[in-house]
């Protein structure tokens, strides 16, 4: 049940609200917002009874009981956009995010040269895997701690904010030492146990689609670790399977705006993954601006032949300087379109 509180609701009113909640056995989580306060209830028990207590009981303004089954990410439960902050970086605010980087980090001199040269080309923060999940077990399984330092040095450098993959619960406090954003890759994006963890870890979280997974289960996902105590949750459409041979994964483009009506959490887009091909990349990105993604997560090698990973999808990093100046028009018309829809959500929240 979400229960919303009328505009100028006073403090005793939201007291009492959330008194009567826990009388019928339930949990409160509460959010303030600029303007109400939203007071999410939790926990099993009679949803009828309570809500129609809560409807006649004062600063009441309505009382609803949510079908879907998630609550802490959905539109219903927090009106308008959640801007994640990454260090001081924001994702789902008023700028598009680039995040670029290799899928690997392989050596000092390949992570170096890409976060050089995406952080010149307008990349605002650096991908790389130190622990990968790789379908085989005899393909490079990554540098692990090695990769993550190696990660940190790169950082040193740029300043770009680290996002990089965590696949076990046993890697939580490892990664987050080093991670400004922790990425759960589409295969663990139903790892509970790991999910749970994340609701502690003390960094945002950018949660990938599984391949097979439905958007429904994506948000059950997100609403795990939110629900164990991490809001900071993003999400990333990176392609799911189907019948289709020509691309790697099928880019569900429509996730996109779909996410958007469902969910307050920002969503990206990540177009190396979602195509497996390098020359499909600009062309991802370029939806991903106009579907009103939040940001891209792209591949970006030094010298794509000689990667150890998704090499055929890796941009050069003359092909993502190219991308990055070709996108400026369609940034332009996004960040105006922004303006728009924040002013919009605004009204409406
Ligand atoms: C990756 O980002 O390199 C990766 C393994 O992606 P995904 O989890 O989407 O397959
Ligand atoms: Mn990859």
């Amino acid at each position: 049940m979400i229960i919303s509180m009328k505009r100028h609701a006073t403090r005793q009113e939201i007291e009492h609200v959330c008194e009567r909640i826990r009388d019928f056995g339930y949990k409160v989580h509460s959010i303030e917002g600029e303007e109400r306060v939203v007071i999410g209830v939790v926990g099993v028990g009679d949803v009828t009874d309570c809500l129609e207590s809560l409807e006649a009981t004062p600063g009441v303004e309505k009382a609803v009981r949510i079908s879907a089954p998630y609550k802490f990410v959905s539109r219903e439960f927090k009106p308008g956009r959640s801007a994640i902050k990454v260090n001081s970086l924001e994702i789902g605010g008023g700028e598009f995010v680039v995040i670029a980087g290799p899928c690997s980090v392989e050596s000092e001199k390949q992570i170096m040269e890409t976060a050089e040269g995406v952080a010149q080309a307008g990349a605002k923060m650096l991908r790389g895997g130190a622990f990968k999940p790789r379908t085989s077990p005899y393909d490079f399984q990554g540098l692990e701690l090695e990769g993550l330092k190696l990660l940190r040095k790169a950082k040193e450098a740029t300043g770009l904010d680290i996002i990089t993959e965590i696949m076990s619960d046993r890697d939580v406090d490892l990664v987050a030492e080093y991670a400004d954003c922790m990425q759960v890759g589409a295969r663990n994006m139903q790892n509970f146990a790991l999910l749970k963890s994340l609701g502690s870890c003390g960094r945002p979280v950018m949660l990938k689609r599984g391949m097979s997974s439905t958007i429904k289960e994506l948000l059950m996902s997100a609403e795990y670790v939110v629900a164990h105590g991490n809001p900071n949750v993003i999400l990333c459409e990176r392609g799911i399977r189907t019948f289709e041979t020509a691309t790697r994964n099928t880019c569900d483009i429509s996730a996109i705006p779909v996410l958007n009506e469902l969910t307050h959490l920002p969503v990206i887009l990540d177009p190396s993954h979602a195509t497996g091909k390098r020359s499909l990349v600009p062309a991802l990105t370029r939806a991903g601006v106009a579907i009103g993604a939040d940001g891209v997560i792209v591949e970006v090698h030094p010298c794509p032949e000689k990667a150890v990973s998704d090499g055929a999808q890796s941009l050069t990093l003359q092909g993502f300087r190219e991308m990055m100046r070709d996108l400026e028009p369609y940034l332009r018309l996004w960040r105006e379109s922004r303006v728009e829809l924040r002013a919009h959500d605004h009204v409406h929240a």
